[in-house]
């Protein structure tokens, strides 16, 4: 009998297997695939290592929430500064994403030219600084009670920042700035985006602002690939289950037995670090069924597509692009892609004069579910060429460079991870807290960790939710 199971090695299921085992617990993490990681793991395509999905790292830096965890669990991971943090191309525009404030405020007036820049970009650096410095906060779902008592433990979040909080980003930044073109109102947006997955009409300012500032902190690249990180973090804990796919859970008084295909497992506590949109399925019992479900209305649909590349070139990258169009690229829900490059120096990743690279961008996952076989075949395809010549001509990178080249659709991200919905709970006007799940539910013994529960994606999202989650454990609330 193990004292917690954890289901799913992702960011969420490592964080708060490696924290439950740094404190003494009984663990044993179960991992569907032959690797840790999710969406934040690292693959082999024909022999080449890509990064799946994730490639930043932030919150690492000094005092950050991910460095926290490291810390607490007594691991260094392999990772190197990024400065800058994004270069964002928008027509002929090439706007660096600086980490220093200053610096930064001056390429973007060169660029967006506004006389309220400094005012407005100070603001998302103060909201920032101000946000991360107040702890003591948690958010519970056990009980009606707790849920009350948890959003109270907010109250100081609420007082400090409540004229961010209502309204949204959009109305927000024009009614600050005056006026703002359709370009530069596209570049925020595209930033706020990949943290908030949302854009900035559906967003309070006060997501906005943390979703635009992240880049004002120390970020980082994790060197031998995403997944390394998250092997690095579980690395004290005994027992480690991959290539073991949990197929059905019972729950017998206090109990709960896991059957997978390397056997059963029997639990006093289970933490799902697995989607909320997908966990009813392996349940058997009602009120338990009954909870997941509940949430699924919550499930916003989107997902990613991603191309991955090699690219055989002496021009030196940047790790990080974000490519801005002026229209929704087709079957996508953006106009907007995420280019990361692997470091020149992470000989793991590829060798001297190669790059790896991973460029996501938002799609619908019902924009591939309901294709015939050759339609989805053709999608993809169509897809894939454009993002890879658009890439190609705001890089620079020629066409006879590329080496190698394959895209994931949502359905291939279904298929591996067990995930249709990718970027968790959107942190949108309609679905903040207390319509958020916790990372305690009403079922005793059962917890939920990772980016559709509290406090959404991304590491430092994820990882807010596992010490959340470990908080709910030991009671300290
Ligand atoms: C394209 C893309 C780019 C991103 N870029 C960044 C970035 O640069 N930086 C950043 O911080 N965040 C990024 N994110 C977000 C971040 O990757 C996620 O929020 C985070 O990794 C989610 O972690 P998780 O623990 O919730 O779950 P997941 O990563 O979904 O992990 C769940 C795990 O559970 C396993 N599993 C599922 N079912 C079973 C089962 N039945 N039995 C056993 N195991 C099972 C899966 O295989 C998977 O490993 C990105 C996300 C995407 C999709």
């Amino acid at each position: 009998m193990r004292e917690y199971a954890i289901i799913g090695g992702g960011i969420g299921g490592c964080s708060i297997a490696a924290l439950l085992n740094a404190k003494g617990h009984d663990v044993v993490l179960i991992e569907k695939e032959p690797s840790l990681g999710g969406c934040a793991s690292t693959f082999s395509h024909g022999g080449n290592r890509y990064n799946a999905g994730a490639t930043t790292i932030s919150g690492y830096h000094e005092g950050g929430i991910v460095r926290r965890v490291f810390e607490t669990v007594g691991i260094t991971p392999d990772v190197i500064s990024t400065d800058p943090a994004i270069t964002i191309i928008q027509g002929d525009k090439k706007c660096v994403r600086y980490r220093d404030l200053e610096r930064f405020i001056v390429e973007v007036e060169a660029f967006y030219p506004h006389p309220k820049h400094r005012e407005f970009w100070t603001l998302v650096h103060t909201l920032g600084v101000a946000f991360y410095s107040i702890e003591g906060h948690y958010y519970s779902n056990r009980s009606g009670f707790m849920k009350i008592r948890s959003l109270l433990s907010l109250y100081p979040i609420l007082k400090r920042f409540w004229r961010y909080l209502f309204g949204n980003a959009r109305d927000f930044i024009i009614r600050f700035y005056g006026t703002v073109t359709p370009e530069y109102l596209d570049f925020l947006d595209a930033q706020i985006l990949i943290v908030a997955q949302a854009k900035s009409e559906k967003v309070n300012f006060f997501t906005a602002a943390l979703s635009l500032g992240y880049t004002f902190n120390e970020t980082h690249y994790p060197l031998g690939g995403m997944g390394a990180v998250c092997t690095s973090l579980t690395s004290n804990i005994p027992e480690i289950l991959t290539e073991c796919e949990v197929t059905a859970i019972t729950k017998d008084t206090n109990i709960y037995t896991l059957s997978t295909s390397k056997g059963t497992i029997r639990c006093k506590n289970l933490i799902m670090g697995t989607s909320h949109y997908e966990s009813s399925q392996w349940f058997s019992d009602p009120s338990i069924k009954q909870y997941y479900q509940k949430y699924e209305k919550l499930n916003n649909h989107q997902s990613a597509f991603v191309l991955y590349m090699t690219i055989k070139t002496p021009t030196q990258y940047h790790h990080h692009y974000q490519l801005i169009s002026d229209e929704v690229l087709p079957h996508t829900l953006s106009k907007s892609v995420f280019v990361s490059f692997s470091d020149p120096s992470d000989s793991f990743m590829a060798p001297a004069g190669y790059y790896r690279v991973t460029a996501s961008i938002h799609t619908d996952t019902r924009f591939w579910t309901v294709l015939s076989k050759t339609q989805y075949h053709d999608q993809k395809k169509a897809l894939q060429n454009f993002l890879q010549q658009w890439i190609c001509d705001k890089l620079g990178v020629q066409n006879e460079e590329i080496t190698e080249s394959f895209a994931a659709t949502p359905k291939t991200f279904g298929r591996y991870i067990h995930r249709t919905q990718l970027g968790g709970n959107a942190l949108t006007l309609a679905n903040f807290l207390p319509r958020l799940p916790a990372n305690d539910t009403p079922i005793k013994g059962l917890y939920q960790v990772g980016d559709t529960a509290y406090a959404a994606q991304g590491w430092p999202g994820v990882v807010m939710g596992a010490f959340n989650c470990m908080r709910m454990i030991n009671g300290k609330h």
